[in-house]
């Protein structure tokens, strides 16, 4: 039986470009119009050896007496009823809008797997938008070129990924445990003003970023190769990459509300907050305090999330930083042993069973495994997943994060229809 996978995402992102290039045939109209393709397109797809069902959601936005928001969420909701998969796309040229955001975030509250996709990504254009859309909370954005047909093979392995079928056997999971390969690219997000260029400025010890009183005054991402203690790290400072913004420069509202609305969205990456301009807080321990209270309230996904209260401009605790960010990212790409998963979700299933479903059939969880890391991304396969609800969700995810130690990390639980993978396959 082969996946449906929905192509979901605001206007002129390139949804129809995408699904012409996995059907293979020039099928849906593109054009420069937003909304010129009108319905709903369905065809057989295929990267490579992955074949799947494509559904085409351009131009389900066009219509008629709603707001654009409420419509493409009702349109969509229609369209992924029975999909296996969604990918949203936006556009890394564009970079990330409101419209997307709030996209983003519904599609984040249902239970169907997504798989975020940075069109238009040819070229260095793309870059800025592309680091942008961490803060949509959906992972790591999987770059593609839709007109260029780049990136397909990145999409392959993010949609397999996804759909938990490429675990790789219990027998060589162990062995998979190499260090990534590569920069660890650490990307300082907040509001305008914060100090984020300040505070790169004094980690790296050199004033290679422009800072300054107004907001948004670095334009660009930039990126700083960096050599901490022999890890090689690539700072990506995004101010600027934000409109201006008027802000305040009172203080609670720099410590505590701008920066929780600028990282709400950051849930699946692996986090590190960072409250900055701690030397001209009076009472530290009251906003402390407060800031403990707003997190339990605004972030509940990121449980035991690490806080480091530091002063960029006297230097005051900018040790800690770092430390804190090899945490969150040894969390970020944690593999737990397939043998462990299951004995885990034997032990939460007896301790609390799956209520019946609504027509009083039992839903049994056979198996669990982690198809991917960062952030980690776990499949439970069972007979009636559908049926599972969000309130049992929680309790398993809540579970997991507990007995695998996950503290401060989001992490994804994907309930799949089936048994035991490999049972079947041998
Ligand atoms: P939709 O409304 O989301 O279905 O978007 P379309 O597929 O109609 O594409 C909107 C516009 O973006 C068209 O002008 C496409 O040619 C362009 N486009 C699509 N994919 C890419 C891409 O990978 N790179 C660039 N530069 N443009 C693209
Ligand atoms: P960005 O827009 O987030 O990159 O912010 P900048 O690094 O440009 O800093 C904005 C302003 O805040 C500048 O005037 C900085 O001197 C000031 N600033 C940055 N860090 C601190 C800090 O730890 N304490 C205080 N008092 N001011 C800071």
């Amino acid at each position: 039986m082969q996946p449906t996978i929905v192509i979901a995402g605001r206007p002129n992102v390139g949804k129809s470009t995408l699904f012409n290039r996995l059907v293979g045939r020039r099928e849906a109209i593109v054009s420069d119009e937003p909304g010129v393709t009108r319905d709903r397109r369905e065809g057989d797809a295929n990267i490579a050896d992955l074949h799947f069902r494509a559904i085409d959601t351009a131009g389900l936005e066009d219509a008629f007496d709603e707001s654009l928001p409420a419509r493409m969420r009702r349109q969509t909701e229609a369209a992924i009823a029975d999909a296996d998969l969604v990918l949203l796309l936006f556009d890394a040229r564009a970079g990330v809008t409101p419209l997307d955001e709030h996209f983003a975030s519904w599609l984040r509250t249902l239970s169907v797997p997504v798989v975020l996709v940075a069109n238009k990504c040819e070229g260095r254009a793309a870059e800025p938008g592309r680091y942008e859309a961490y803060s949509l909370g959906l992972g790591d954005p999987v770059p593609v070129s839709a007109e260029h047909g780049t990136g397909m093979n990145l999409l392959y392995e993010a949609i397999e990924a996804a759909l938990g079928g490429v675990a790789p056997p219990p027998e060589e999971e162990e062995a998979v445990e190499a260090e990534p390969a590569g920069p660890l690219r650490l990307a300082i997000v907040g509001r305008p003003n914060v100090g984020k260029s300040t505070l790169i400025n004094a980690l790296i010890g050199d004033e290679r970023l422009l800072t300054g009183p107004e907001a948004g005054i670095t334009r660009d991402a930039i990126t700083v190769e960096w050599d901490y203690r022999g890890r090689r790290i690539a700072l990506v400072d995004t101010a600027g990459l934000r409109r201006k913004a008027r802000i305040s420069e009172k203080l609670e509202q720099l410590s505590v509300g701008d920066s929780l609305r600028a990282i709400q969205y950051a849930e699946v990456v692996a986090l590190v907050l960072v409250v900055n301009k701690w030397d001209l807080v009076a009472d530290k321990s009251a906003a402390m305090a407060t800031l403990r209270d707003r997190l339990t309230t605004s972030l509940p996904q990121v449980t035991g999330v690490s806080v480091v209260t530091v002063s960029a401009l006297t230097g005051k605790n900018l040790d800690a930083i770092m430390p804190a960010v090899f945490d969150a990212f040894e969390v970020w790409n944690r593999r737990v042993p397939t043998a462990a998963l299951n004995t885990w979700l034997a032990d939460v299933v007896a301790r609390h069973p799956p209520p019946l479903a609504a027509n009083k059939r039992h839903i049994r969880l056979r198996y669990a495994t982690q198809p991917k890391a960062r952030p980690p991304t776990f499949a439970i396969f069972g007979n009636r997943p559908q049926d599972l609800p969000d309130s049992y969700r929680r309790y398993l995810e809540n579970s997991l994060r507990d007995q695998f130690d996950l503290a401060g990390t989001p992490i994804r639980v994907n309930l799949r229809r089936g048994k035991n993978p490999y049972q079947e396959k041998r």
